[in-house]
């Protein structure tokens, strides 16, 4: 037995919320959710699991470990919500176990609670460092970030700036991946849809949120609140699923009852302009394709059936589609700031799901999230595996030129 560890008023908080759920599973310990975890798959770290995460929380409330000793495992999570989807507990909800797993938001609070208690890890406190000096992530690499360049993407496009409906475009596919904004906005001039850009674009915040970085998640959102208020924003749409998880679950939490702003997803909004005849994709794209559905979408959202209807309205492309239950536990292990401290895990990760779409003998992986592109593009190229974007592939059907970079760059 070791030594009895006293806590900081704030960590005794922490287990007191936590104290219920961490007991349940503990208590439970059947564990079915360490298969579908994409970090327990590559690394077979019994300490980088749903169920250490858990059981920590029992140590900690047994005075047997302190959050200065269990930090620095909690970076071993993409946030994918696959273990939750899994857990027998989150299944019974409201039959005969009480508490609902809900293991993501743990994660994100312990890394919070690090924080608070003087805990950093070097590469997440580099990125928010970064991330408030410029505004805007620094986005892996050498891509130069900053205010005055977050509308590039769009040159050329003649948008406007500001109206009641504007697209929000993430760190990732303004500064690094900008093909995608460009497609995205030029199938909804092509549909006749209405929308601006914001007048002062800042990070969302999610990542510093994921990071436990919430002080500066809050201020971010602040702004960007303030700033759709100025300018008579009432509809946000957005394009990476990383912002949706944002704007519907963190911006709620943060404003409550005076957070007013309709989110639209646009992969959502594409599947409705197609079914109602509004888009129509005419032109044969020849690929053989699988989908990669990302974490926030189907596992953290339920929204898996939009992306198939678009992919299924495009003439050429034969469809090598997952079977439900396994889309569940593939990640391209680029989410919840894995890649900022453990690159060679989400390169890990990413490998593994392009060696299973290989097995479906296709020649393209459709992906709906800018952040997963780059790490599984990476692994696709080595497997001869083309990984694209699905507004792009959209755009494409559409006969749109969207120009931009797939990689950095910038150049439209
Ligand atoms: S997270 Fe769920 S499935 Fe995993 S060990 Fe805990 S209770 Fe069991
Ligand atoms: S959210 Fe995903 S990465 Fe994190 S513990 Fe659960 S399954 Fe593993």
């Amino acid at each position: 037995m070791t030594e009895s560890h006293a806590h900081s008023p704030v960590t005794e908080e922490f287990i007191a919320e936590w104290r219920n759920a961490s007991y349940s599973c503990f208590s439970s310990g059947h564990k079915f959710c360490r298969e579908v975890c994409p970090v327990m798959q590559v690394t077979r770290n019994e300490s980088w699991t749903p169920t250490a995460f858990h059981a920590n929380v029992v140590a900690m409330e047994q005075g047997e470990l302190t959050v200065e000793e269990v930090a620095e495992d909690y970076v071993n999570c993409t946030q994918c919500g696959a273990c939750e989807l899994r857990c027998p507990n989150t299944l019974f909800t409201g039959d005969f176990y009480r508490f609902r797993t809900r293991t993501v938001d743990l994660v994100k609070q312990m890394r919070t609670l690090a924080v608070d208690n003087g805990v950093h890890q070097p590469g997440y406190r580099r990125w928010n460092m970064l991330t408030d000096e410029r505004t805007h992530e620094p986005v892996l690499g050498e891509v130069p970030v900053s205010q005055e360049h977050v509308r590039d993407w769009s040159a050329g496009l003649d948008l406007p700036i500001g109206g009641e409906t504007i697209l929000f475009v993430d760190c990732e596919a303004a500064f690094y991946r900008t093909s995608v904004p460009r497609a995205v906005a030029q199938i909804l001039q092509r549909a006749g849809y209405e929308f601006g850009l914001m007048r002062e674009q800042w990070c969302c915040g999610g990542p510093a949120a994921e990071m436990g970085y919430r002080d500066q998640a809050r201020r971010f959102a602040e702004h960007n609140l303030a700033d759709w208020r100025a300018s008579g924003v009432r509809r946000v749409l957005v394009l990476d699923p990383h912002d949706y998880i944002t704007f519907t679950e963190d911006y709620p939490n943060f404003f409550g009852d005076d957070y007013d702003i309709e989110i639209v997803l646009v992969i959502e909004l594409l599947a409705g302009l197609i079914e109602d005849g509004t888009l129509r994709p005419e032109i044969p794209v020849e690929r053989t394709i699988t989908y990669h559905d990302p974490c926030r979408l189907n596992k953290r959202k339920g929204i898996w059936q939009e992306p198939r209807q678009i992919l299924r309205s495009i003439p050429g492309l034969t469809f090598h589609d997952v079977d439900h239950v396994t889309q569940w536990s593939y990640c391209s292990g680029g989410g919840g700031g894995l890649p900022v401290e453990k690159p060679e895990l989400t390169a890990k990760i990413s490998a593994s799901r392009l060696d299973q779409a290989a097995k479906l003998d296709v020649d393209t992986l459709v992906s709906a999230c800018p952040w997963s592109e780059r790490p599984l593009s990476e692994a696709g190229d080595a497997r001869s595996v083309d990984v694209v974007d699905i507004h792009e592939l959209l755009a494409e059907s559409l006969g749109i030129e969207v120009g931009g970079s797939r990689g950095g760059g910038g150049g439209v």
